[in-house]
């Protein structure tokens, strides 16, 4: 390829909203451009780049025999109606109709149409396992598109659906698609580890995510400092936490009047104990598909609420923060509200934790009193559910080490999903005992544009990104210094024709700009070499540059050629 005729439309203005080094730098080097809220066009740069990841996916993929399809983006609504997901999926589903009025989604992820594609046509456990995946365009209405690739709403991803016939084969594949995702990973040349993760709306028994650790990371990671534990914090487990801090002592259960105190730190303080001892209450507005209404979480007032667990505890679609009216329109004295004696028609759950704790403190449901001495019995087992967020410094679960939290970028989730989707689809096949039983399932999502910002958040540097050989879309560029001096044209041009016949990925620098405006543009692009054919000509010399480091070398023109061979080949 010759730079001079490539479509490359860079631009020195950065959008406001580009926070993050991987958004500004695809922007400002022309890989991508935004069209509207969420939404990204690909140039050429930028389809180079998604087509190298695409490949390394679709090589592994195929490798653990895999067989690619493609599943329609637009899907009638009634596949998701019997799934039970058309109403279950909240706002992120775009629904809309066609001029028949007919019903349609378009594909946030495809588990239904992976059913429809084998039902009735996979009948024996003969024809098992199967193991069906594309890379196609995804659509979510995401509440908050963001950071460029990272969060869009139409978004690239590869997303495949396996068949089995029953659970042990499934943790098979499973298993196997752990080891895939980590070659793919690997290749692409991330820092990533597989973390515990939450099922969320696509559901099922058991999940991994596989993260990349960058700062920038939008998702919190528990690890542990001794064992190989880790987990999504929506997912994270620890040990039932104890306090060191003096418990107070109450005789029995009783009242206090405690005028005005309606905070945690303030009801600590009034009380002179930890915060450990008391209970706090988060009141969260719960919508559901056909209602909504105020729920209240109870946590210890030292820990924090995880949004996600109390989601999946209520079974919501969302959780929204509730208003004082609507606090106290559900009959809630905001500041002083505890599980004793709670109104009978407000829904509550209580922290795993909590289950049988004795001596605390927590609101008595009345203004200015609390309730002291209060005993955590007495309330149904369906009452009580894991919803605190583990924090650094809490103990493994699985060794008892210190576990602390680290940021990261979820690139790829693989998930066991049973008979979630089979059964109420009615996907059967007849088993080794002749009974019709629907299919074992799981489903392995990898995020493919998302990876072109992964790896830019992966490696950069002020000047520009970082591509290594793999994803760049050119390995080697050769900047021509000066295009009028016919010498360096000359010698340009032979070692362009040599790289590009030992099938190196390689750009010629043939445009009539300065020399520094190459340079700039080289290092804002990213290739991960340069070969400079300037001044040094005379003397038979041109210079190479790496571009991780931006280090420099002068290298002989009769070895520039073995040189090539040697980095690139
Ligand atoms: P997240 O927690 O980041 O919202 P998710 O759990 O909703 O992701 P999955 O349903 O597991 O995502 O989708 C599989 C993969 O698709 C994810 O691992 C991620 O890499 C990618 N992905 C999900 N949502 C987006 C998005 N809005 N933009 C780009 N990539 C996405
Ligand atoms: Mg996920």
């Amino acid at each position: 390829m010759r730079f001079s005729k490539l479509f490359v439309p860079t631009t020195k203005e950065t959008p406001k909203d580009a926070t993050l080094p991987s958004h500004a730098y695809l922007i400002r080097a022309g890989f991508i451009e935004q069209l509207g809220s969420g939404l990204y066009n690909f140039m050429p740069l930028g389809k180079m780049v998604l087509d190298n990841i695409k490949s390394v996916v679709k090589d592994e993929m195929d490798k653990a025999g895999a067989q690619e399809v493609i599943f329609n983006f637009i899907t009638p609504s009634t596949f998701w109606k019997e799934s039970g997901r058309y109403s279950a999926y909240g706002k992120e589903l775009l629904r809309f109709k066609d001029r028949k009025e007919n019903e349609f989604i378009l594909s946030p992820t495809n588990e239904e149409s992976a059913v429809e594609m084998v039902r009735n046509k996979i009948t024996s456990y003969k024809q098992l396992p199967l193991h069906l995946y594309h890379i196609n365009t995804k659509f979510r209405d995401e509440a908050r598109p963001r950071f460029g690739l990272l969060r869009g709403r139409e978004f690239l991803m590869k997303d495949g659906y396996s068949f089995h016939e029953d659970e042990e084969d499934l943790a098979r594949e499973f298993d196997l698609m752990h080891e895939t995702y980590t070659k793919i990973f690997t290749r692409l040349g991330l820092n990533f580890r597989a973390v515990d993760a939450d099922s969320g709306a696509i559901g099922g028994s058991g999940s991994k995510e596989f993260m990349v650790l960058a700062d920038n990371g939008e998702d919190d990671i528990i690890v542990c400092d001794k064992c190989s534990y880790a987990a999504n914090i929506e997912a994270a487990k620890r040990s039932k936490k104890t306090s060191k801090a003096q418990k107070p002592e109450f005789n029995m259960m009783s009242k206090f009047h405690t005028p005005n105190i309606n905070t945690i730190e303030a009801v600590a303080n009034f009380f002179k104990v930890d915060k450990f001892y008391t209970i706090k209450a988060v009141i969260k507005k719960a919508i559901y598909e056909d209602k909504s209404e105020i729920v209240v979480f109870f946590v210890r007032g030292s820990d924090e609420l995880q949004e996600v667990k109390a989601l999946n505890a209520c079974g919501a679609l969302e959780l929204e923060d509730a208003s004082i009216d609507e606090i106290e329109k559900a009959g809630i004295v905001a500041g002083y509200c505890g599980p004793a004696g709670l109104g009978e028609n407000i829904n509550f759950y209580i922290d795993s934790e909590l289950k049988g704790e004795r001596g605390l403190i927590c609101g008595a449901n009345e203004k200015d009193y609390h309730i002291i001495g209060f005993n955590v019995l007495s309330f149904k087992d369906s009452r009580f559910k894991d919803l605190v967020a583990v924090q650094s410094g809490d103990e493994c679960l699985v060794c008892g080490g210190k576990l602390s939290i680290t940021k990261g970028i979820e690139v790829g989730h693989i998930f066991k999903l049973g008979q979630k989707y089979s059964a109420p689809m009615n996907a059967n096949f007849l088993d080794r005992n002749g009974k019709s039983v629907p299919f074992f399932m799981g489903c392995y999502g990898i995020g493919v544009s998302r990876l072109v910002a992964v790896a830019v958040e992966s490696k950069h540097d002020e000047k520009g990104m970082i591509w290594n050989k793999e994803l760049a879309p050119f390995e080697l560029i050769i900047i021509v210094s000066s295009i009028k001096d016919e010498e360096q044209m000359k010698f340009g041009e032979e070692i362009y024709e040599f790289a590009k016949n030992l099938g190196i990925k390689v750009i010629l620098d043939d445009r009539n700009e300065r020399f520094g405006v190459k340079m700039s543009k080289f290092e804002l692009i990213g290739f991960p070499y340069a070969i400079i054919v300037g001044k040094g000509l005379k003397d038979s010399k041109v210079e190479l540059i790496t571009r991780d480091g931006l280090e420099k070398k002068e290298i002989s023109i009769s070895e520039i050629k073995e040189c090539i061979k040697e980095l690139l080949s």
